[in-house]
């Protein structure tokens, strides 16, 4: 459920921090985390240019 970060492929950039509609993104160390509260929108994962943000599905807990 939510979403996975990628620390390896994250460039720090803060892009999805500003698309995040319940603002549960944050980047500290030029690492984004994930907080509680994802709704699984797939905003982030869409603007991230890195594909650092991979959405994980509710029911299978397997990735998109
Ligand atoms: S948009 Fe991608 S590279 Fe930029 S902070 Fe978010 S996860 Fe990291
Ligand atoms: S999927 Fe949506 S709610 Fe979850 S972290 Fe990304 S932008 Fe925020």
């Amino acid at each position: 459920m939510g979403v996975t970060i990628d620390v390896l492929k994250c460039t720090g950039c803060g892009a999805c921090t500003y698309v995040c509609p319940v603002g549960v993104l944050a980047v500290e160390d030029m690492k984004c985390r994930v907080k509680e509260g994802c709704i699984s929108c797939g905003e982030c994962v869409d603007i991230c240019q890195w594909q650092a943000i991979t959405l994980q599905n509710k029911k299978t807990g397997k990735k998109d």
